[in-house]
């Protein structure tokens, strides 16, 4: 069975395909295209690259098309597309500015061109969505609830695959299995005493942090929008609501000018003044920029935040887990969050932890009652094997 994920962004068109034949789990190719104009083409482009490398003879040989959509109305967990989804997707572009148009485009276009060939959504919602609801509520008047205002959480796919694979090296396959059938069952599947307390950081483009307790979601740092929780690349993060009201009355800003600030004025940019990308920051604090070094700082500070609510929901943790773009690579970023949490279980192995880029390592002292580690995320792989489970179920 060959099932192709599709990462759609607003001006980029990424893909894996993935094969399960024989009870296996192989990537068979992947491959993307920057500043797409037009998306018919790419996924043309696509198919032909697929063809070209032997994989497949036509899109037939698909067995779906997976998706990693990120919110909808009343919609979450593994779906088949149909217009009904998009629909739900389109009443919360609003949520996800950036990403629910070009993934509702980019989904026509695929039905399109490949009326047989099922589509799937994963979305990046679905985790969370048993979290406890006094996790997940803001105090705000019911028909603001009803709108949809309430904690949703992101990256999803993600912190599943942390869930999983953190409890695969822990030992507790139990917990793993549990995690996977997530979707299947609500995760009602028996799970061994001790519980698995596992906080998962991914620390990208965009960050979260999640609270997972026996391989299911209980917290998120992430609220109503991917745009909330830490400073993101370019987005804001966490602000008092009262603040945009505020903002635009005293320097008087239209609603989508606060808005397009919000979204693109925020987060390391806004703070450093020099990138979005942490790389940059690092090598403008190092030459002395303050700024930068305070961006730095906010993060990391936004992140202990929440693994210090996250101890507490979880009353301590088995794991720390670091992923994505910073997660897997940026040392430094680690070693500050990590720093002077020892009367709470956590001290790194320095030179472990300095060692470690981009594989799959403990990164904390022999004597850390946490184990912290750092697991490259696999999102896409998550993703096909929903969109699997999904086909084999019906
Ligand atoms: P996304 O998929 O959300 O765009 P990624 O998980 O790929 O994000 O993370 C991208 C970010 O990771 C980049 O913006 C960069 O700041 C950071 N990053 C990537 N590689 C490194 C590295 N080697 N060292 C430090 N930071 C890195």
């Amino acid at each position: 069975m060959k099932i192709l994920v599709a990462n759609i962004g607003s001006t980029s068109l990424k893909w894996r395909l993935f094969d399960f034949s024989n009870g296996q789990e192989r990537m068979l190719h992947k491959g993307g295209f920057e500043r797409v104009t037009d998306y018919s083409k790419v996924i043309e482009d696509c198919l032909g690259q697929l063809q070209d490398a032997g994989h497949i003879a036509s899109e037939k040989d698909l067995a779906a098309v997976g998706f990693k959509t990120i919110a909808a109305r009343g919609v979450t967990g593994c779906v088949r597309i149909d217009d009904s989804v998009l629909k739900a997707m389109e009443a919360f572009n609003g949520i996800a500015p950036a990403h629910n148009p070009p993934y509702i485009t980019g989904i026509r276009l695929f039905s399109r061109r490949m009326p047989s060939v099922p589509l799937v959504a994963l979305f990046e919602t679905a985790f969370h969505q048993y979290a406890p609801e006094a996790e997940m509520r803001y105090a705000v008047p019911d028909a603001w609830l009803e709108a949809g205002v309430r904690r949703w959480g992101y990256h999803g796919a993600s912190h599943k695959f942390i869930a999983e694979r953190s409890a695969q090296l822990l030992g507790r396959e139990d917990v793993a299995l549990r995690a996977q059938n997530l979707y299947v069952n609500g995760g009602s599947s028996p799970i061994k005493k001790p519980s698995l307390r596992v906080i998962s950081c991914h620390l990208g483009g965009s960050s979260s942090l999640a609270a997972i307790l026996d391989g299911l979601s209980v917290g998120t740092s992430m609220g109503l929008s991917p745009q909330s929780g830490l400073p993101q690349n370019n987005r804001v993060g966490d602000i008092d609501g009262f603040a945009v009201p505020f903002v635009m009355r005293t320097l008087g800003l239209s609603l989508d000018e606060a808005e397009r600030q919000l979204c693109k004025e925020g987060g390391f940019k806004g703070l450093s003044g020099v990138s979005n990308d942490i790389r940059d920051i690092h090598n403008a604090a190092g030459k002395g920029d303050a700024k930068a070094r305070l961006a730095l700082e906010i993060y990391v500070a936004n992140a202990r935040h929440w693994i210090g609510a996250f101890l507490a929901q979880l009353n301590g943790a088995d794991a720390l887990v670091f992923t994505a773009g910073i997660g897997e690579n940026d040392a430094t970023i680690r070693a500050a969050i990590c720093a002077n949490l020892d009367q709470l279980g956590i001290t790194l192995d320095e030179s472990k932890n300095i060692q470690t880029r981009a594989q799959e390592s403990v990164i904390s002292a022999a004597g850390s009652r946490v184990k912290v580690m750092v697991i490259p995320t696999n999102e896409e792989l998550v993703v096909a094997r929903e969109a699997r489970r999904l086909l084999e179920n019906k």
